[in-house]
């Protein structure tokens, strides 16, 4: 498809030939319609895909020349440095049109942008903070706002922006065309479509520049957390062929879970990221993985996004995406420029379906292997395998409860299976933390 089939104006096109881009991104191409359509739409897309004009450009096709005050789209995105690249995104595209383009976001003056916002705009790109304040003040009236644009919907709520999000729902028209982006599906951004969203269409962008072909897949049936434990120390003992592994889990416990094991067997060759680690811990995790220093990075999906480092020989699926889109994501981050990757993915019996799902959308059966003899079966479970017992009740905060009392027991077990303990404490007592970051981490482990 060329940008000619797109049928955009003449300014647009003009723009786009400036910029000397030849054809639209796959993300853009199958976009262009349904935004232009003004129905609700949900495009599952990656950094780095062309996303931003996806939305960009129709929009601006769409948009009527206007002398009017109030911003008529809206874009809220997660960070400041996402508010400037989309707002000089638009203003690429927007070269030859008369529209008016403004970005807000916080820690700046607030009173500078409401003296911005007093000039009239049409197009306003925000993080939810900022621009919830500047509606409240009154400054910003956002009776006018036709279409809302929500980028990086995961990461958005993965930092917690959920009640921001609810609140500007509601000081926002009701009539109004909701497109949302995402570069992951996780359980929560689900639940976002389904509350506040009518029937969007969804759309959806496989990594770029990954050919399958590179990616050797297999899969391994395995009973529960502890026995995917064991196979993983079993994997990653072979160091040579486990040189630069990256191991998504599906949410934060499960990665801090995952790295406190490995690091009894891997000490010093670990590191995690996950949004409730600091800025500065995550970066320097993964330049730490990056450069070698540590051979394996434990990430969550809507962490790992954006990730791009080279020479990832293995990616370790512990457990099984639930979006099947996912699993393409997190297998993407190996096999890079030409090389040969390699993808595991671990199964429960209660990831089945879930399995059958990636396969389906792949049109392939990954194949299976044995687990070796060596793996011990563990019988132990952890408090998400039991039985539901305690959500009934009050999930989040018995939950914790449960959890500290669950793990001071398995420490003690785990002390007479695992040999070395005494090695163990004592480094533990007397290392020194390399990092902050080490350091409170080494503070909760004493505290339990
Ligand atoms: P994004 O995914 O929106 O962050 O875009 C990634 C980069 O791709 C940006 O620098 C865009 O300028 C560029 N880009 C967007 N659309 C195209 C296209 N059709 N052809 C070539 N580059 C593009």
């Amino acid at each position: 498809m060329t940008f000619k089939e797109l049928n955009l104006t003449t300014p647009l096109r003009n723009a786009i030939d400036d910029l000397g881009f030849e054809k639209p991104t796959p993300i853009q191409q199958e976009s262009f319609n349904i935004i232009g359509s003004g129905k609700d739409v949900v495009g599952i897309a990656q950094t780095g895909t062309g996303k931003t004009f996806a939305y960009g450009l129709p929009i601006l096709k769409n948009l009527p020349y206007s002398r009017q005050e109030n911003p008529r789209v809206l874009v809220l995105v997660p960070t400041r440095e996402l508010v400037v690249q989309v707002v000089e995104e638009f203003e690429k595209i927007a070269k030859y049109i008369n529209v008016r383009v403004l970005g807000v976001y916080g820690g700046t003056n607030i009173n500078t942008q409401k003296q911005q916002v007093a000039q009239g705009l049409d197009i306003l790109v925000a993080t939810p903070g900022r621009l919830y304040d500047l509606a409240v003040s009154r400054v910003l009236q956002l009776k006018s706002i036709q279409k809302l644009v929500i980028d990086e919907v995961d990461v958005m709520l993965d930092l917690g922006f959920r009640h921001q999000l609810v609140n500007i729902f509601d000081i926002l028209p009701e009539r109004r065309q909701n497109i949302m982006f995402s570069a992951t599906m996780t359980k929560d951004v689900d639940e976002l479509i389904n509350s506040f969203f009518i029937n969007p269409d969804k759309i959806s962008i496989a990594v770029s520049g990954t050919p399958l072909e590179n990616i050797s897949q297999t899969r391994y049936n395995i009973p529960n957390f502890y026995t995917k434990v064991n196979l993983v120390n079993h994997l990653l003992s072979d160091k040579d062929t486990y040189n630069k592994v990256l191991l998504f889990v599906a949410y934060k416990r499960m990665a801090d879970r995952l790295f406190e094991q490995l690091e009894e067997r891997f000490y010093g060759e670990c590191c995690v990221i996950h949004s409730n680690k600091t800025q500065n811990y995550r970066l320097r995790s993964i330049e730490q993985f990056e450069n070698g220093e540590n051979r394996i990075l434990i990430a969550t999906d809507v962490m790992a996004r954006g990730l791009d480092i080279d020479n990832i020989t293995h990616v370790i699926n512990f457990d099984t995406p639930d979006y099947p889109e996912n699993y393409m994501h997190r297998i993407g981050r190996t096999g890079r420029a030409e090389k040969e990757g390699h993808a595991l993915l671990f199964s429960t019996k209660k990831e089945q379906e879930a399995l059958e799902n990636i396969e389906r959308l792949m049109q392939m059966q990954i194949p299976m292997l044995q687990l070796p003899e060596v793996v011990e079966i563990s019988t132990e479970l952890i408090e998400e395998e039991r039985e539901k017992k305690i959500e009934k009740h009050n999930p989040t905060k018995r939950d914790e409860t449960f959890g500290e009392a669950f793990h001071e027991k398995k420490e003690k077990n785990k002390k007479t299976n695992l040999g070395g303990s005494y090695r163990r404490t004592i480094k533990q007592k007397y290392k020194k933390p390399k990092t902050r970051g080490d350091k409170n981490y080494n503070k909760k482990k004493r505290r339990k």
